[in-house]
């Protein structure tokens, strides 16, 4: 891992705003890693494969406090066990995954926090609503049961430079705004100043705070 300690996370959480929250990506990295920042006060993890974080959630079993966030693309038939083992999910791209959600949610009995996953530029590696269609579907959204909806994630493409970037994440804030949502999950290692820039309320950080991934 990249954090040699204490203070060079603290460099990173003091650089970031109050009302911006860090969710630190620990795809890739073992739980011993997760358990050390977890030392530093860090809490939110995520991560993309339901397969790879329950042996690591098994063994951090001690550690009760820390939030589960899933944040890589979400299959029709893990979405059981994503209800179960997370907290957050970022990335609902599609309203019959939505509508799986809220209908697996209620039999568990649970009410996850969820993100919708927007596409504001075509991308043909991304999935995501794109923003006609999710206006076009938000009564039927709202009307959702066992579902905490509480904001938007976007994950520009790569190919766009940094002013574009900030302009794609002031229209995800100012969509989420229209929509009376408060929270937006955007930014990464490589464009987190510019997400917090266009109003990120969650930053999504992977390499910058574990190095290289190993997977
Ligand atoms: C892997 C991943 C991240 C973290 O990426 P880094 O570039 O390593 O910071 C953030 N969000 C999602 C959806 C990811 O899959």
């Amino acid at each position: 891992m990249i954090l040699t300690g204490f203070n060079e996370f603290k460099i990173i959480k003091d650089s970031i705003p109050l009302g911006v929250n860090l969710l630190a990506v620990s795809k890739g990295h073992d739980h011993e890693s997760i358990r050390k920042l977890s030392n530093y006060g860090q809490l939110d993890f995520g991560e993309s494969r339901l397969q790879e974080a329950i042996p690591k959630k098994n063994g951090l079993s001690d550690l009760k406090q820390l939030r589960w966030h899933f944040v890589g693309t979400l299959q029709k038939n893990k979405v059981r066990g994503v209800i179960k083992e997370f907290d957050f999910i970022h990335s609902v791209d599609s309203l019959p995954l939505l509508e799986r959600i809220s209908r697996i949610s209620k039999e568990e009995q649970k009410s996850p926090n969820i993100f919708l996953q927007v596409k504001f530029k075509d991308d043909p590696n991304k999935g995501g609503f794109l923003k006609q269609d999710l206006l076009k579907s938000w009564s039927k959204i709202i009307s959702l049961k066992n579902i905490n909806l509480i904001g938007l994630m976007t994950i520009p493409p790569i190919v766009i430079n940094s002013y574009q970037r900030k302009d794609l994440f002031f229209e995800c804030r100012n969509f989420a705004n229209h929509l009376g949502l408060k929270d937006c999950s955007m930014g990464m290692s490589n464009d987190w100043q510019e997400a917090i820039q266009g109003g990120a309320t969650w930053i999504r950080l992977g390499s910058l705070l574990f190095g290289k991934r190993q997977t």
